[in-house]
């Protein structure tokens, strides 16, 4: 068997076309999605994140409220643009780049974000929600995930999930929306971590297998039943001595050896990659629609 590839990037593509045409349609009633970005320091890959989330804004017509802060600013000084963005009706979306720099204390500020405001799911009262099934926002990446597997035509109601990593952003989450009485939900999942005595033993009885560990080789051929679904959360960077960089990015599955035995499998890179910020996207246009009313 020849997996076929589930395509993140065209499908992260159909869904910006969607909330592009939704933006312009809220425009015609004087409504334009707003977020207020805010990176503090000068870290690189921080600064790629939230230039390509700016630039993703722009392409389907969200403003965007950029705040690009001095590694030095103070705790009270960010909380006072927290608050400022809280009360602003032009901003439906708060985005706090993470890691902040470690004079100030992140899970504060992400408190002070309004739950209103918290486009990227992560405010207790967010997650609170998510784990009873009430409408919030879900945070992006195991969003995204729910939405590939979905939109691949992946039967999900009364399948065998494992997800292999249990971290607060993706594993743990993803679990919650899977296990959700709802048509995007009412699988039977597994979560499995370093703590897991034999992830093979579950992974070879799923129809669905999802790392988010963070290690490459996670999971490999000989871990899975024939036509498995394989969605890779990973991105890994490995040394590459003939890439001009030095390394290239892999993800937590053997992609080589499970694309024989496989259904469905997601590339690394443009597999989950491009879905993350194409939901935060969805969260903004959500968002705005709620603060007027719809
Ligand atoms: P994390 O916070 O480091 O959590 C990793 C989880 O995997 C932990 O629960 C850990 O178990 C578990 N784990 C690690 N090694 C394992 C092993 N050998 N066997 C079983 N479980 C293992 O990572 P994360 O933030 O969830 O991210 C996971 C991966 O997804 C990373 O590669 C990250 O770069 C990637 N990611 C990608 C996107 C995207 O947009 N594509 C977004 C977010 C994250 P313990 O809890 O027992 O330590």
């Amino acid at each position: 068997m020849s997996a076929k590839i589930i395509d993140g990037k065209q499908i992260a593509a159909d869904i910006r076309a969607e909330l592009k045409a939704e933006v312009a349609n809220l425009k015609t009633k004087g409504i334009v999605p707003g977020i207020g970005v805010i990176l503090v320091g000068a870290d690189p890959a921080s600064i790629s994140y939230v230039t390509a989330k700016e630039k993703a804004c722009e392409e389907i017509g969200i403003y965007s409220d950029d705040n690009r802060l001095p590694a030095e600013t103070s705790e009270k000084d960010l909380l006072a643009l927290v608050n400022k963005m809280n009360n602003d009706p032009k901003i439906n979306g708060i985005l706090v780049q993470l890691p902040l720099p470690k004079h100030i204390d992140e899970q504060k500020i992400l408190l002070a974000i309004a739950p209103a405001k918290d486009v990227d799911g992560f405010h207790p009262v967010s997650v609170g929600k998510m784990c009873i099934g009430q409408k919030t926002f879900l945070p992006c990446t195991p969003h995204g995930v729910v939405q590939l597997l979905v939109r691949a035509g992946v039967k999900l109601d009364g399948a065998e999930v494992v997800i292999v990593g249990r971290s607060n952003i993706v594993g743990k989450p993803l679990a919650n929306m899977l296990i959700q009485k709802s048509p995007t939900g009412n699988a039977t999942v597994t979560v499995c971590h370093t703590r897991t005595k034999d992830i093979a033993y579950h992974t070879k009885r799923a129809d669905i297998v999802i790392a988010a560990a963070g290690r490459p080789n996670t999971i490999t051929a000989d871990m899975v039943k024939p036509g498995v679904v394989i969605i890779d959360v990973g991105v890994n960077r490995i040394a590459d001595a003939t890439k001009k960089n030095g390394f290239r990015l892999v993800g937590d599955v053997d992609f080589e050896g499970l694309k024989e035995k496989a259904s469905l499998i997601t590339p690394v890179p443009g597999g989950v990659g491009p879905m993350t910020i194409t939901m935060l996207l969805y969260n903004t246009v959500e968002s705005a629609k709620m603060a007027n009313g719809n």
